[in-house]
């Protein structure tokens, strides 16, 4: 009895665990997508501040820790976007606006991210447009101290990122890139912030409305 007990415990702290590692936007349904075309479900992003050379300090185990001294932000910013179309779940496409699609489908599907110029930014913000629930833009700033090294532009900008499809910051763990609380290994997306994209963005909706079961599945937030 007591060890049927014990587990009861252990399987509610483990619930807890799993589904308290994301927060999204109260009340947000996150970017309107048309799941029937690919088309539909890509959202471009716009890169105004291009053009810039960062010291390559990425982690050699890191998919861009090899590939050059330096890295265009272009480069930096395809990896970030290639770490967020990996997730298997997610009916989210990001994708630059040289993408094919871009011209005839940006309407209320469009992201910016420039350079920041004006004061009270501390090292990038990102504000999302709303139209009632629904995200139909975003702009990311950025200060200039963001391009000293790329795996500070990673870190920021898959953070700003995932502001813009309407994740805020879990003030419970340090296992988030949306965290509050920084962990130098968490620089891209980990499994809390995969988890609430599936949630905003679930392929299946069945995955947005999962069950509790034996403590290891989560009920939607
Ligand atoms: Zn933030």
């Amino acid at each position: 009895m007591v060890f049927k007990g014990f587990k009861k415990v252990f399987l509610l702290m483990m619930s807890a665990l799993i589904c308290l590692g994301y927060r999204s936007y109260p009340g947000t349904l996150g970017w309107s997508l048309n799941s029937s075309t690919t088309a539909g479900r890509k959202v471009f992003i716009t890169l105004i501040s291009s053009g810039k050379l960062m010291e390559n300090n990425l982690p050699t185990t890191d998919v861009m820790g090899s590939a050059g001294t330096t890295l265009t932000e272009t480069q930096l910013l395809q990896s970030v976007i290639d770490d967020y179309n990996s997730i298997q779940r997610s009916n989210l496409i990001f994708a630059l606006d040289t993408d094919a699609d871009y011209a005839a489908n940006n309407l209320n599907h469009r992201i910016e991210i420039e350079e920041a110029s004006a004061s009270g930014v501390s090292s990038g913000e990102a504000q999302p447009v709303f139209l009632g629930q629904s995200i139909i833009g975003c702009k990311i700033r950025l200060t200039s101290k963001v391009f000293d090294s790329a795996k500070a532009y990673v870190s920021l900008v898959t953070h700003e990122l995932g502001h813009c499809i309407g994740l805020e910051h879990p003030q419970e763990t340090v296992w988030s890139v949306m965290s509050y609380f920084f962990h130098e290994d968490v620089y891209r997306l980990a499994i809390d912030d995969k988890m609430g994209i599936v949630h905003l963005y679930p392929k299946d909706p069945l995955d947005a409305r999962e069950k509790a079961t034996l403590g290891l599945s989560c009920a939607p937030q």
